[in-house]
């Protein structure tokens, strides 16, 4: 029997760590052929080969998402070697607390450049081929990650949980741009997934609480996001499940 995911042609950012990596084998192992986006060749690579040797089919192209001519230009090769892409998982990002008045505006920019900004360049370069495949297949899928932040309330987050709001919001919006075009929108939200994600905060009283939280509970793991984008990819073309929130049991 066919895989669920057999001729499905899958690009996902941020593929080199966490959520994304999980993500490209999950979705590969499903059948779909895959294309791996994000800065780190290396990782790449290895994910890459270990996709190939499990029988997949893969292209690894080494990309910023802040540059959007980068981005169009790997749109642009995933199109030629793997095939018109019909699903975006918009998956890249950082988290960078710290209270605003330590003036961080470094730390601002990164997360608005590449959470927003590389979310928006990724749209541009890819939903041209979700709506070209969704005419010929009847369905593609755009699912962007936020984030629980979206929502709620976490001291001296307030960057991070508004780059996460805006990606929650716009995938509602973009909704009324694509529907019609049978290009499913989703969100998901998850709550707290052990990734390299937190060992990039700088921010001390912060760390301390993730590492608090990392060490003491049990939280998801990548594997348990990319189950949920298997999930939606899976629905019949008429299915759309707008937002997904994904929670570990104990979290808040
Ligand atoms: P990781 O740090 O493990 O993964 C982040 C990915 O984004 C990496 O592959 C990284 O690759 C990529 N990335 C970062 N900057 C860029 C850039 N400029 N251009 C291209 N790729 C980039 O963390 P997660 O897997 O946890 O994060 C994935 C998404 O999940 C993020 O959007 C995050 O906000 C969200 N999320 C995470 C949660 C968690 O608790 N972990 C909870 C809720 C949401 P590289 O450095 O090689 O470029």
């Amino acid at each position: 029997t066919a895989l669920p995911l057999a001729n499905r042609v899958a690009v996902i950012t941020g593929a080199s760590s966490g959520i994304g990596e999980a993500t490209a084998e999950l979705l590969a192992e499903r059948g779909a052929k895959v294309a791996l986006l994000a800065r780190r060749a290396d990782r790449l690579a290895e994910l890459a080969a270990r996709i190939e040797k499990n029988g997949g089919t893969v292209l690894a192209i080494p990309v910023d998402v802040t540059d959007a001519a980068a981005l169009e230009a790997a749109a642009a090769r995933v199109e030629a070697e793997l095939g018109t892409a019909d699903l975006l998982f918009n998956n890249a990002g950082v988290m960078l607390p710290s209270p605003v008045v330590e003036l961080r505006t470094d730390q601002w920019s990164r997360q608005i450049d590449i959470n927003i900004g590389g979310l928006m360049n990724a749209i541009g370069a890819f939903t041209p081929q979700l709506v070209r495949a969704a005419a010929e297949k009847g369905v593609a899928d755009l699912v962007n990650t936020s984030s629980i932040a979206a929502q709620n309330i976490f001291e001296n987050f307030a960057v991070y949980t508004g780059s996460k709001a805006f990606v929650s919001h716009a995938s509602r919006n973009l909704r009324t741009e694509f529907g019609a075009k049978n290009v499913r929108v989703a969100v998901i939200e998850p709550g707290i997934v052990k990734t390299e994600l937190q060992g990039h905060v700088t921010d001390p009283g912060a760390t301390a609480w993730l590492d608090e939280t990392l060490a003491t509970q049990e939280v998801l793991e990548p594997s348990d996001v990319a189950e949920a984008v298997a999930f939606l990819a899976q629905q019949p073309a008429r299915v759309n499940f707008q937002q997904l929130t994904i929670m570990p049991t104990f979290q808040q």
